[in-house]
């Protein structure tokens, strides 16, 4: 297949590149690297088969050839991303995901949009299905995310009833792994990154509210599946072990071997205090289910990180 993938140059773009070169697909990745870095698939540049095109998605663009899938992927992803690229966000999740749909139309392409467990907001139905609508504050400050996808998914389920386009949506919940940004934000890598470090570990609340932690690799699988597949969805792709974040700091602790302690800290505005995905319909429908356990996938996270850091921290008994 000639796949294009916006947003390939990011974190979870830059491993599908690989799965896609791997199999042995043709790929223009697409990326502005707001928050990507070309150092993410710096290796694949070598491929006679890859191809890398620093471009702004929200500007309408084309690529030379036929195209079989587009997997339109890029968008801010982490809360201090979209809070400090705003109205970026809310420009990638609505003209940029317009010039992917309208991209996949001209070439008669699938099209994959990458939405998320954003799009129930803080739910007040617990784990969440697909079936589930929400409960998004539309002018808090996660809206400028969480309202970006669900216009995305609108737009796309138009593009597919009014024109056509063989769409699939898929909703990822927290997933990590190499190649995500020590400083992005997320809990995972700041958890890591703290814990190397050896300063305290800010745990946000009293730590109990929940996530659900989706290996990178176990996501991917999942993405190339609901390509490859002729499903709308939306389908749920994420890891169902719920843990409480303060599970999460203390397992980063105990696989880093780091003195740290944990510091708390006050919860921010509108932060969801549960999250686990139903993914009946992706075992049933993509034959997907997560198979990397949060012991194993943060050691090869911490390795990764550990492999990057200074050498103080690279002792660390991974
Ligand atoms: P990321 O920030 O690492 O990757 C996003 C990529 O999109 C970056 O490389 C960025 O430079 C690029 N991008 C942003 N705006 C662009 C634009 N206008 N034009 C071209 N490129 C642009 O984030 P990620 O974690 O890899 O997320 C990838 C996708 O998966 C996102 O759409 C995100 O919403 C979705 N997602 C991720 C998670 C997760 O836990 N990682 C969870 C839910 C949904």
């Amino acid at each position: 297949m000639r796949v294009v993938v916006t947003g390939g140059g990011g974190f979870v773009g830059s491993h599908l590149c690989e799965a896609l070169l791997r199999r042995g697909d043709t790929v223009h990745c697409l990326d502005n690297f707001c928050t990507g870095e070309p150092e993410n698939v710096a290796h694949l540049r070598g491929d006679s088969r890859f191809r890398l095109v620093r471009a702004d998605v929200t500007v309408p663009f084309d690529v030379p050839g036929p195209v079989d899938a587009v997997a339109h992927l890029a968008s801010p992803a982490s809360p201090p991303d979209y809070h400090r690229l705003a109205v970026e966000t809310l420009a990638v999740g609505s003209r940029g995901t317009e010039n992917a749909l309208r991209l996949a139309q001209r070439h008669g392409a699938r099209f994959l949009l990458t939405s998320t467990s954003e799009v129930y907001g803080d739910p007040e139905v617990h784990p969440q299905p697909e079936e589930y609508w929400g409960h998004v504050n539309p002018v808090g400050p996660r809206s400028v995310y969480d309202e970006a996808k669900r216009f995305a998914e609108a737009l796309s389920m138009a593009y597919r009833r009014s024109h056509g386009v063989d769409v699939g949506i898929v909703r990822i919940f927290n997933t990590y792994g190499p190649r995500m940004r020590p400083h992005d934000g997320r809990v995972v890598s700041t958890f890591i990154r703290q814990a190397l470090a050896g300063g305290p570990l800010t745990l946000f609340g009293d730590g109990s509210q929940t996530r659900s932690f989706c290996y990178v690799d176990d996501l991917v699988r999942g993405l190339v599946a609901m390509l490859d597949s002729e499903r709308s969805g939306p389908v749920n792709l994420g890891n169902p072990s719920e843990r409480t974040v303060r599970e999460l700091a203390e397992l980063v602790l105990r696989i880093t071997g780091s003195p740290s302690r944990i510091a708390y800290r006050p919860l921010p505005v509108d932060d969801p205090t549960r999250r686990r995905p139903v993914i009946n319909r992706a075992v049933e429908q993509l034959g997907w289910m997560p198979r990397v356990t949060l012991d194993e996938g943060l050691r090869r996270t911490v390795a990764w990180f550990a492999a990057r850091s200074g050498p103080p921290l690279t002792r660390v008994p991974v």
